[in-house]
């Protein structure tokens, strides 16, 4: 079973069949906040956030929405010559704000020439009513998906993290989301400390059963300036081996459905503030470790998918 080249369903292969060409992701940052940093739930953040809240590579904020997408485009068109583009809000919580705010931000993004799509990455715990109901006017209007960072299904690890909301409260946002037809993609962190092998694969199996549409898959980066730095600093907690990463990513792959889009298979840390794995900052050896651990085992994803 193959998606192109790759043993797993890779979002390039969903866009190309939906658009019928490469569409690139532009990250944006609307210059958010977060209700795990403002005080309101907490003020230290997730343990593991940078001071970016957790997109190192979106435009600057003190741009427009218009010129952020001018400048990403500008900036990856030497690479990437298409004309299609998913506006991605990417950085803390994108629907974290009053509703006139987020209207504006949304249809202003998509006004830009070329932008066929909506990304919003959020917390489960920020969707009131008006938010949905805003999600679903778009989803009728564009291609959309909402990404909820859940990380781990297990609340001890959720408390280290200071995840900041209950699984039972990630369960009603899929479920609203999900009744108004909204694409979800869920994301999860391998290799939380205090977390074995089966448990990590608990978290995996848990989201092949929520129906939702696509996964996210990170290897935990410790970052300068965040409390896991000091604490790895302190504690130095082992982290996953390349090798280990690679087999366990594929171990996941196999347990998911085949119509569940992976987004991502690994961390993207900038390099100036990646403190470990320095292992990976080289992305294309782990992607190509993870096509060579398919093709040894001759699978695929789903295949020790049991309904
Ligand atoms: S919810 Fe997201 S933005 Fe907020 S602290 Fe956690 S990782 Fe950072």
């Amino acid at each position: 079973m193959k998606w192109f080249d790759k043993s797993y369903h890779t979002l390039n292969y969903e866009l190309r069949n939906i658009f019928g060409q490469k569409v690139i992701k532009l990250s944006l940052d609307a210059g958010f906040t977060c209700p795990n940093r403002d005080g309101t739930i907490g003020t230290k953040g997730c343990i593991f956030c940078s001071e970016q809240g957790s997109g190192e590579f979106s435009a600057p904020s003190n741009l427009s929405i218009k010129e952020q997408i001018t400048q990403q485009i500008e900036f990856l068109s030497p690479k990437w010559k298409t004309g299609k583009y998913i506006a991605y809000f990417q950085n803390y919580t994108n629907t974290y704000a009053p509703i006139d705010k987020l209207r504006k931000i949304y249809e202003e993004s998509l006004c830009c020439k070329g932008i066929v799509g909506l990304a919003i990455a959020t917390r489960p715990d920020c969707l009131p009513h008006e938010v949905i109901n805003l999600l679903e006017e778009l989803n009728q209007k564009t291609y959309l998906w909402v990404e909820l960072g859940l990380q781990t299904i297990h609340s001890k690890t959720s408390e280290f993290l200071r995840r900041g909301y209950r699984l039972d409260i990630f369960e009603k946002a899929v479920c609203r989301l999900k009744s108004k037809g909204i694409n979800i993609v869920v994301h999860l962190i391998l290799g939380l400390p205090g977390e074995n092998y089966n448990e990590m694969l608990k978290s995996v199996k848990y989201v092949t059963e929520l129906g939702v549409q696509g996964v996210k898959l990170h290897l935990l980066h410790v970052l300068k300036n965040t409390d896991l730095e000091s604490l790895y600093k302190k504690e130095k907690f082992s982290l996953l081996s390349k090798q280990d990463y690679i087999s366990l990513v594929v171990d996941a792959l196999e347990l998911l459905p085949k119509d569940i889009v992976v987004h991502r298979v690994t961390g993207d840390g900038a390099k100036d503030i990646l403190i470990e794995p320095r292992w990976s900052l080289d992305k294309l050896s782990v992607l190509s470790g993870i096509d060579k651990e398919f093709k040894r085992r001759n699978s695929y994803q789903g295949m020790r998918y049991i309904r």
